[in-house]
């Protein structure tokens, strides 16, 4: 078996993980890098794939899918509520390209033809991918739907984590960590040497200071990505009784019709649907205008500031008392967000403005396994070669460091391009 890192590899972002054996070729994942200006691709795919296999439905996993259907089709593998949001996601990326006035990698056609191509897998099956190599899904407790791949290739096993969290969120349950046998781990590494604050101690916190902010009949902000993040964070403030109006905007409301069509990849269908219930969907403008006259937390898209409702609301924010931002995610460093967290200006679309009069803060509800989990689930494996991927480089080095120093483990990180031959490890 070889593997070829198409991209995340020393980075975040762009995943595109090529599996060849036995001259069948099967691309894992296949994202971009999400960047203010054109989003970055992963290395082209040359000559014809097999099949791909698609782990969730975010960008940096999905958004470069349709350009594998320039001149070629092959099967698509996701798990059911991957389709509706990839379908989702992806066409939103046409349409901010387009607003953005950049070239696309794709069209709305070879969107399509990737949709047509699709087959919907449900965690636990076991599914015939591409000549003797077949695969199943395991819950990965990251975002509806987010699933880790296990491929039995030749007489060897690959575990792919995708995205991965092993501990409960508001909205999941930890995921699958019950692999046996495995010759080839792929993990993410995003949080390889970071930890996560305690979530119910995150939540409270969270919460009270929302609550403290709207005492004073201000607002607050929080941007949030559209699947997930949003809806985690409106569960948190219902589950603990926040006691102001919640309002939601932008992709986030489409992300939530989606998870309540799947009610069954939620950990706790009845209190998601309580929370939802009890937030504003916003429609139009006068809700808009409402939602800044009264004392309320606003979850809106982009996550990260790059465009969206939350930039509209912050704009109109300015001049206001009592203003807040609370970022819900990670802000890295070629972000509107990252400048407006850590020196309160925010510079985006030719703007750049001060915003020093507003209270803004970071509270970490990552999807991610942190450095003690990932550490755990390696350990509980046990592969024979582990392959690092989706981290930034001192992220990655610092996590195969460990498991290497601890456990004695076989570990590489894979260099941007690198083609591994696992004959050479294992
Ligand atoms: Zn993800
Ligand atoms: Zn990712």
């Amino acid at each position: 078996m070889k593997l070829t890192f198409h991209g995340a590899a020393r980075e975040v972002g762009r995943a595109g993980c090529l599996v060849e054996h036995d001259r069948r070729r099967v691309m894992l994942d296949y994202g971009v890098k999400v960047s203010p200006e054109q989003n970055i691709t992963p290395l082209p795919v040359q000559g014809f794939l097999d099949a791909v296999i698609v782990t969730h439905a975010h960008l940096d996993h999905s958004g470069a899918v349709p350009t594998l259907f320039h001149n070629s089709e092959q099967p698509v593998f996701m798990t059911p509520p991957s389709m509706p949001l990839i379908d989702l996601l992806v066409k939103d990326s046409l349409k901010v390209n387009d607003l953005k006035g950049l070239l696309p990698i794709f069209s709305e056609q070879h969107v399509k033809r990737m949709m047509r191509n699709v087959k919907q897998v449900m965690n636990g099956e076991e599914e015939k991918v591409a000549g003797k190599m077949t695969f199943s899904f395991h819950d990965a407790g990251h975002i509806l739907g987010a699933a880790s791949a296990e491929l039995n290739v030749g007489n060897q096993k690959l575990v792919y984590t995708g995205d991965i969290k092993f501990s409960a969120s508001r909205l999941h349950n930890p995921a699958y960590d019950k692999f046996k046998a495995v010759d080839v781990l792929v993990t993410e590494s995003t949080y390889g040497n970071r930890e996560h604050p305690e979530r119910t101690s995150l939540e409270k916190q969270f919460v009270e200071s929302c609550t403290e902010i709207c005492e004073k009949d201000g607002n607050v902000l929080v941007p949030a990505f559209a699947v997930g993040r949003s809806q985690e964070i409106i569960e948190a403030l219902v589950s603990n009784d926040f006691n102001y109006s919640i309002y939601m905007d932008g992709m986030c409301k489409s992300a939530a019709e989606q998870m309540m069509e799947h009610p069954d990849y939620l950990r706790d269908y009845d209190e998601f649907y309580r929370a939802m219930k009890q937030a504003v969907w916003i429609t139009n403008d006068t809700q808009r205008k409402q939602a800044l006259d009264e004392p309320s937390v606003i979850v809106s898209t982009a996550g990260m500031l790059s465009g969206g409702p939350a930039l509209s609301y912050l704009f109109k924010m300015r001049g206001k008392k009592d203003q807040a931002v609370f970022f819900s995610g990670y802000q890295p460093s070629d972000t509107p967000g990252y400048g407006l967290l850590h020196s309160k200006r925010l510079k985006v679309e030719g703007f750049d403005l001060d915003f020093s009069p507003f209270d803004i803060r970071y509270f970490d509800f990552s999807a991610h396994a942190d450095k003690n989990e990932l550490f755990a689930f390696v350990k509980k494996t046990a592969p024979k070669l582990t392959l690092i991927q989706h981290g930034e480089e001192a992220q990655a080095l610092a996590f195969a460091k460990r498991i290497e120093d601890e456990l004695g483990l076989t570990t590489v990180v894979p260099t941007f391009g690198q083609k591994i031959d696992v004959d050479d490890y294992v």
